[in-house]
């Protein structure tokens, strides 16, 4: 069959390859890939920042937003032929910490985690691969394409629960909510945030293309432009850009008693002034700064359950699609009005 692959930590060594049929220690379940999604995180790994192989391997399949149609669903009395799945990315550590005992391996705490596509387990961009039943999510069939959404939106639930946590710790009752960033993780942040009557900004640097109609069609307000000039001082700021000047902005903006989310990793090393300032904006405002990464499987059906509800004309605003696995390369450098980024294996 053929794969996407890459060797992990070298720049530009990805290539669409013959590769073995998946073994049958991945999974008794097996599947035939429909689509993957890419996002920065297949990025950073092409180019050589991120990612390991398996153990005692030197290339990887990449990955991790998968859709699949269940080709031989094994013992497994869950699903049957035709299923349509997606596949959970993280593995609880083997020892396990506590965390990952308890179902929470988003949470792992001693980082021997293994996650598909970016962390010592073969991805889903090959034509077929396997799992385990427990970790295959059945999608609602009607999605059909937009299935390939639901593990960023399991990304954006853990983190809104993240948020609703932070804020039990006082009397709480947030109002307006900034969404930094209108990539696919912002958007579905703020798509689950108008669910909830929220007063919902997004802030992109795009002046441009689809995205501040993308936003306004929510019923949600779209800026550019800087943080600290938005004119208010937002409950929640769920930051999705992982760009420094934009933490630190988010940092002086927030509103006494906020919560800002970080779910974005980036670059641009602040320097120890700005942390020590940075610092104290969050203490003198009794502020919190809540990292987020992952999902469990709470999160995965929630946000299964939420995807099969939400406007499929809206989510299909923000997929832009590959159609051969072999013009992969094209994921890989955006466009400028590229939301989600999809390589189609098969046709749905
Ligand atoms: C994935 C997560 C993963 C994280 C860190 C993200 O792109 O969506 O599932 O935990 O990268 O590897």
């Amino acid at each position: 069959m053929k794969a996407i692959t890459v060797e992990p930590k070298k720049a530009g060594s990805a290539r669409y390859e013959e590769f073995p049929e998946p073994d049958v220690r991945e999974g008794s379940v097996l599947v035939e890939a429909v689509a993957v999604g890419v996002c920065g995180t297949d990025v950073e790994i092409v180019e050589g920042k991120y990612g390991w192989a398996p153990p005692g391997k030197t290339r990887l399949v990449l990955g991790h937003e998968s859709l699949g149609r269940v080709i031989d669903p094994g013992p497994s009395s869950s699903l049957k032929k035709g299923d349509l799945v997606v596949g959970i990315v993280r593995r609880p550590d083997p020892i396990p910490c506590p965390n990952c005992a308890v179902g929470e391996w988003d949470m792992c705490t001693n980082g021997q985690y293994t996650e598909r596509g970016i962390k010592e387990i073969h991805g889903y961009m090959s034509e077929r691969w396997r799992i385990e039943p427990e970790y295959a999510i059945k999608v609602d069939p009607s999605l059909g394409l937009l299935g390939v959404l639901l593990e960023p939106m399991t990304v954006i639930t853990k983190a809104l629960e993240q948020v609703l946590l932070t804020g039990q710790r006082a009397y709480w009752e947030p109002k307006t909510v900034l969404v930094t960033g209108a990539g696919p993780i912002g958007l579905l942040a703020a798509l689950r945030l108008k669910a909830r009557n929220l007063d919902v900004h997004v802030l992109d640097r795009a002046e441009t293309g689809p995205k501040p109609q993308i936003v306004h069609d929510l019923g949600a307000t779209y800026h550019t432009g800087s943080v600290l000039d938005l004119g208010f001082n937002p409950d929640v700021i769920v930051e999705c850009t992982g760009v420094g000047s934009v933490i630190a902005d988010s940092i002086q903006q927030v509103d006494s008693g906020g919560i800002i989310c970080l779910t974005g990793v980036g670059a641009g090393g602040a320097s120890g002034r700005v942390v020590a300032d940075m610092a104290a904006a969050v203490v003198l405002k009794n502020n919190v700064l809540v990292g987020s990464v992952n999902a469990n499987k709470r999160h995965w059906y929630k946000a299964g359950q939420n995807l099969a509800h939400s406007d499929r004309e809206w989510l299909r605003r923000l997929i832009t699609r590959i159609e051969k696995p072999e013009d992969f390369q094209q994921a890989l450098v955006r466009e400028p009005d590229d939301i989600k980024v999809v390589i189609q294996f098969s046709d749905i």
